[in-house]
């Protein structure tokens, strides 16, 4: 049995439904850590448009000091539509960046689990989603988004593509611990027929499997991909890729949970410590009536349980909770039939609190 720890983690809720769905996943931490005994002192700092206000910054130093000084972060969402301007100097958006620079966060997980209570909820028919049970595994630091962009007048632009073989090493290491941790399956995707920068990717990716020899390894074209990951969902477990592709992927996959409101994420560096944040953003349209869906919030705690606290048992106590209260029926406005009763945010936290302790 693992002895009581204590744990330090940075709460960054942001803008928007941020803080809404933040707080239901504070108070399922609280409850797990009235059950387990492991101790969670947490922080609030202010980040996105909400720290714009009180200080200029998307990302103030007071924030930075807070996350250095903790185990992990849980973020929440920033945006707001008062900082739309896009000639703007500061966006509430460049804390994310900042974030991921700082702490070099590398490798960009998102899983995707279909709850059989949902399996209906998505637009693909129930026997072809039913037991999906995938995680895309995104470079999250390299790649084209940075690379040099030079735009040349109004006629040429230019952007470049660069991997180095030590960038795909480390996140191939990741996405195959991950895997055997799972289902033992890793399916690597780029586009080896066309670019330089995808068959240093495949060549690398075929040398650390090596090291893996209890994992499959399958390679896919990023084309075939995308039909791939719609007509056999299932047979995909690590899903690895690299920043351009995993950006358009996990977005491709994201569809076949059946709502943004059900999905986590993490962002992981070289050691234990990650970021935690729902896919969503900070969502205006709904923000301040109570309706938000906390759950993608309450499973990336989980998440943090998992891979930044190492507490495994915690985590998958989170995840069945959650898995109950869908089958048990209840429903947020996102997730409920068109004139279906639905709850709050925070009846929602309060039902998984109760699962997770009942
Ligand atoms: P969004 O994810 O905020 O919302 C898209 C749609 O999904 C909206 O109709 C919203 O009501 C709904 N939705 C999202 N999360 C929900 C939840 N938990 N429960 C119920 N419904 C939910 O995306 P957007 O509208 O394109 O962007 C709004 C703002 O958020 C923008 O400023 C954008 O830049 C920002 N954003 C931030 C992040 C982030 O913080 N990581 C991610 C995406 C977008």
């Amino acid at each position: 049995m693992t002895q009581p720890g204590r744990y330090k983690i940075a709460v960054l809720p942001g803008d928007g439904i941020g803080s809404e769905v933040t707080a239901e996943a504070e108070k399922v931490l609280q409850a797990v850590s009235q059950r387990s005994g492991h101790e969670f002192e947490m922080e609030h700092g202010l980040v996105g448009g909400a720290a714009m206000d009180a200080t200029g910054d998307p990302l103030p130093p007071a924030t930075l000091d807070l996350c250095h000084a903790s185990d992990a972060i849980l973020f929440g969402a920033v945006g707001d539509p008062k900082y739309d301007d896009p000639q703007a100097q500061a966006r509430p958006e460049q804390a994310l960046l900042g974030l991921r620079q700082e702490f070099q966060l590398f490798a960009n997980l998102r899983p995707v689990r279909v709850y059989p209570a949902l399996a209906d909820s998505t637009p693909l028919r129930r026997e072809m989603v039913e037991g999906v049970d995938l995680v895309v595994v995104r470079e999250l630091t390299g790649g084209i988004y940075f690379g040099q962009p030079r735009v040349e007048g109004n006629e040429r632009a230019v952007d470049t593509m660069v991997y180095t073989r030590a960038e795909v090493e480390r996140i191939a290491h990741l996405a195959f611990g991950l895997a055997r941790k799972r289902r033992g399956k890793v399916t690597s995707i780029d586009k080896a027929n066309v670019l330089a920068c995808s068959r240093l990717w495949r060549r690398t990716v075929a040398q650390v499997a090596r090291d893996y020899p209890d994992v499959t390894l399958e390679n896919l074209l990023v084309d075939a991909a995308t039909m791939h990951l719609i007509q056999r969902p299932r047979d995909f477990d690590v899903v690895l890729t690299g920043n351009l592709f995993g950006d358009v992927l996990s977005d491709e996959t994201s569809v076949l949970a059946g709502s943004m409101g059900l999905l986590p994420s993490a962002s992981l560096g070289v050691d234990r410590f990650g970021m935690y944040e729902p896919i969503h953003g900070s969502a205006p349209d709904i923000a301040g009536r109570g309706i938000a869906n906390p759950l993608a919030a309450i499973l990336s705690a989980a998440m943090l349980l998992r891979h930044s606290l190492g507490l495994e048992k915690e985590a998958q106590g989170v995840e069945s909770a959650v898995s109950q209260v869908l089958s048990a029926g209840h429903r947020t406005p996102d997730l409920a039939a068109p004139e279906g009763a639905s709850i709050t945010t925070q009846q929602m936290g309060q039902l998984v609190i109760q699962a997770l302790t009942g």
